[in-house]
């Protein structure tokens, strides 16, 4: 009984991670699975191959750390959030695809809501109003899949996002699972009140959802039922934490505190902020969700940030422009030239997100002369990455009153030393990745690990944090000043674009 297991269920692939008590790896597997795009704008998962998927990389991650099911204490589950699945509790089988949260086809649904309903639901859920979140996701299922409306009148159906339909699998399923989702999951639905923690009958009116198909919130960290013997742990052991990813990678970059915060940087960024038992709701475009809770312990709260574009913006220079022929070759390019030449380009490709809000705006490349070269596009690229983030974590100072100490960061492109020396600079402080940088998968198991006491409380998971690389930031560096000026003029030209 010496290692956690943590399953994490993401957009593109699914891995089971096995991690002793210092948090290191001892053995994982990782298995993609397809991407289904039946129309513009829409995407969906079959949920039966995501369950697949999750037997199998137990399997394999189990037989490379050379355990079975009985050497775990516990497992945690986290998961990409949002994505939605319905499937009926007498078969286990879905009624139909997951809708993925990147999918847009409710979008004028949400649109039609008169304003006085879209400021309800935004004050009572810490969102904005988006076919991201799966509310919409729920109703569309119940009003365009007949086999979903006669499960509901048969009282068969069971709706939630992938950590319920995983933690009803593997608890057991038909021979009888559970229906639970975690605090986090839910505070993605726009039908969880912030304060109440609980799915709220206004919201739920909004959205035609009936109470009796949704699961039971829990807290992130409790035991929420045994494994089925008969499934692929081989054996009953305690499932006991459910994170979704973001604020599964805060628990994992040890930010329990207010005022501490993380960035991951992958295709996009994400960027919280805990700000402790208060609920701060944002001037600045940002989002309110829970970050996590403990068992009884109160909620805690985050102030969440996104930048739609970061590592796809190096995609786009590697795929279209080909000026790379893969994404860590753009540090060698970029560090090529001293600076940027004067070349600012903002990646705005489907508009400007958080603090900006301006789907009129498209990308630019400013600031041109017969000088440039792509060597100072390349440094472009990377230091927008970095405004952006600048752009949204001064955003949550201004809302949270809290000024970064220092930035916590994880994710792809934190490989890239010369993207993070920028970032310090930029911001002005210091930029540090933890030696672990599998956080969300360790997020998960933190929270499995505390409610089983096989780890004691979070003073003990603090202490695991451990400094891996550390950028110091450079006062002097002018991108802080003159090229954060350049940056705003930058983005004033990409306003307007779409009439
Ligand atoms: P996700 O979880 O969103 O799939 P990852 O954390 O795996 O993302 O990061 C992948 C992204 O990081 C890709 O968009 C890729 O272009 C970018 N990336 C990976 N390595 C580097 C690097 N060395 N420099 C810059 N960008 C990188």
């Amino acid at each position: 009984m010496s290692f956690i297991g943590s399953l994490d269920q993401g957009t593109s692939s699914t891995r089971f991670i096995v991690f002793d008590e210092a948090g290191k790896i001892v053995g994982q597997h990782q298995l993609e699975h397809s991407q289904i795009l039946p129309q513009a704008g829409w995407v969906e998962h079959d949920a039966a191959e995501i369950w697949k998927r999750t037997q199998d990389v137990i399997t394999g991650a189990l037989k490379a750390a050379r355990i079975t099911g009985s050497d775990l204490a516990a497992i945690g589950i986290t998961n990409q959030r949002e994505t939605t699945v319905i499937w009926d509790k007498t078969t286990g089988a879905p009624l139909s695809n997951a809708i993925v949260w990147q999918d847009t086809r409710t979008a004028d649904f949400l649109n039609a809501l008169s304003p006085e309903v879209q400021r309800t639901i935004t004050h009572k859920t810490g969102l904005a109003i988006a076919p991201y979140f799966a509310g919409s996701k729920i109703r569309w299922l119940i009003k365009n899949v007949p086999a979903v409306s006669q499960a509901i009148a048969d009282g068969r159906a069971l709706v939630g996002t992938i950590d319920s339909w995983l933690l009803w699998n593997l608890s057991g399923g038909v021979r009888g699972g559970v229906h639970f989702t975690d605090v986090t999951n839910a505070s993605r639905t726009l039908l969880m009140n912030l304060e109440t923690l609980d799915w709220d009958d206004e919201l739920l009116g909004y959205f035609d959802v009936p109470r009796s198909i949704l699961p039971t919130i829990k807290s992130s960290s409790e035991i929420y039922a045994h494994t089925d013997p008969a499934g692929p742990l081989g054996t009953a052991i305690p499932i006991s934490g459910i994170v979704g990813d973001q604020q599964a990678a805060m628990v994992g970059q040890a930010c329990f505190d207010r005022g501490e915060s993380k960035t991951t940087y992958g295709t996009g960024n994400f960027a919280l902020l805990n700000t402790g038992t208060e609920i701060v709701r944002s001037k600045n475009g940002l989002l309110t969700t829970v970050c996590f809770k403990f068992g009884n312990e109160p909620a805690r709260y985050a102030l969440e940030g996104s930048v739609a574009v970061t590592g796809s913006a190096i995609q786009w220079l590697r795929d279209q422009l080909q000026i790379i022929s893969s994404a860590p070759d753009i540090e060698g390019l970029a560090s090529s030239v001293t600076d940027n030449g004067g070349v600012y380009f903002v990646p705005a490709f489907s508009g400007l997100f958080a603090p900006y809000w301006r789907s009129d705006a498209r990308g630019v490349v400013v600031g041109l002369t017969r000088a440039a070269t792509k060597a100072h596009l390349a440094r472009a690229a990377l230091e927008a990455i970095c405004f952006q983030t600048r752009d949204v974590l001064d955003a949550m100072s201004a809302d949270s009153g809290v000024k970064l100490p220092e930035m916590r960061v994880d994710g792809g492109i934190t490989a890239n030393a010369l993207c993070m020396q920028m970032q310090a600079d930029i911001m002005g402080v210091d930029v540090v990745r933890p030696q672990i940088i599998e956080t969300t998968a360790l997020g998960a198991a933190y929270a499995a690990g505390l409610a089983v006491g096989f780890f004691k409380d979070i003073e003990e998971l603090r202490k695991k944090w451990q400094e891996g690389r550390r950028w110091k930031a450079d006062q002097s560096s002018l991108l802080a000043t003159d090229g954060y000026m350049q940056w705003k003029k930058a983005i004033e030209r990409t306003l307007n674009w779409l009439d």
